[in-house]
């Protein structure tokens, strides 16, 4: 269970030296937030809006949440919507990154500093920061424990692997695709490890909207294509919400067969089930409400009228780094700062409970 938002900050307020200075919460009072989340539909969102949302009213802001239900046409129009009610700052998990340059183009020329808030926003000079993990890693680290599950560096296979991957509209997923396959590709091309699908690209696998429904619908017809008579040893998802489709899909269309690894990302619930239960074989954590501390920091120096630079990263006591040469959106680099993803497994649940954002059930078995 994720326990209520108002209990992991009283647990957890002591990771970041945020230095909230009750004297300015006056000041603050008059300035408002617009924050954007894609949908109310997976449990990270709901985490990202209600820390974030916690952060900055606790230092006296007023907050206008919108959630979009992943559909970008809506998340333009909530924008536009937050910029006419009056907000001095907005802060983006974009749908489509990729179709915001209206919005955007009218925050320009209010002078509304645009933040994106773990998704990059594309094609645009109007963003100034981006706070998000570090997504190649979150890639890498999947790839990596696909590679030791297997002992690939001892163990020639040959083992059969398809990949899972996220909405093409999401500027994340490519680099979670890409961090992945990277990792495995000498072994692909040492013959180690087979993609019997031959859907190599990310274009082939990507899940339109990241459902869990979309992903069950593509395996069904990536098993009933190529698994009749094969084994499946691994389904690299890129997320959770993907590798409960997968895990569901198996559940019906794999019956009496061998357990394949699964990767996933985000430490939802259902899939931290999973993980106990053996269907799901690990997730990468990311902490969003570290996530949402390191973004009041750089938007509390935004409206404050400061830049936020390098120094920030090293001030922070959360684990982040600044990078202001790794994301392009196509228009500038966008300086950046990106936290640090951790694996969690069926042995090291533990964690998770340790950042005080999770419990034990009662028979400390489930998260
Ligand atoms: C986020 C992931 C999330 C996915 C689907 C990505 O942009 O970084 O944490 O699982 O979107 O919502």
């Amino acid at each position: 269970k994720i326990i209520a938002a108002s209990m992991a900050f009283l647990m957890a307020g002591s990771l970041v030296s945020c230095g909230k200075d009750k004297s300015t919460d006056e000041a603050n009072e008059k300035k408002t937030i617009g924050i954007a989340m894609p949908a109310k539909e997976l449990d990270r969102w709901n985490s990202d809006g209600e820390f974030l949302k916690k952060q900055f009213e606790d230092a006296g802001y007023n907050v206008n949440l919108k959630f979009s239900q992943n559909d970008s046409t809506r998340q333009n129009n909530d924008i536009l919507a937050m910029l006419s009610d009056g907000v001095d700052l907005l802060l983006v998990a974009a749908v489509d990154g990729s179709t915001m340059s209206k919005p955007l183009a009218e925050a320009k020329s209010k002078n509304i500093p645009v933040v994106a808030y773990d998704r990059l926003i594309m094609n645009t000079d109007a963003v100034t920061y981006y706070i998000s993990f570090d997504n190649y890693t979150v890639g890498k680290l999947q790839g990596e424990f696909v590679r030791d599950e297997l002992g690939l560096n001892n163990n020639d296979g040959p083992f059969n692997i398809e990949f899972v991957a996220g909405d093409s509209g999401d500027n994340n997923a490519r680099y979670f695709f890409n961090g992945a396959y990277d990792t495995l590709a000498s072994y692909i091309d040492a013959g180690k490890l087979v993609i019997p699908s031959g859907k190599t690209s990310f274009e082939r696998v990507a899940t339109s909207g990241w459902t869990s429904d979309n992903a069950a619908k593509n395996m069904k017809t990536t098993l009933a294509g190529y698994y009749k008579d094969k084994e499946l040893d691994v389904v690299l998802c890129s997320n959770d919400s993907t590798a409960l489709g997968v895990t569901r899909c198996l559940a019906d269309n794999y019956v009496g067969r061998r357990q394949p690894i699964i990767t996933g990302q985000d430490g939802d619930i259902e899939n931290l089930k999973n993980i106990v239960d053996g269907k799901q074989s690990m997730t990468v954590y990311k902490n969003v409400n570290d996530e949402a501390k390191v973004t009041y920091e750089v938007c509390k120096k935004l409206l404050d009228g400061e830049i936020p630079a390098a120094q920030l990263a090293n001030e922070l006591t959360i684990d982040c780094v600044f990078d202001s040469e790794s994301y392009n959106n196509g228009v500038k680099y966008v300086a950046s700062y990106l936290l640090v993803p951790n694996v969690i497994t069926k042995d090291n649940l533990q964690v998770l409970v340790n950042t005080g954002l999770y419990q034990w059930d009662s028979a400390n078995k489930y998260l």
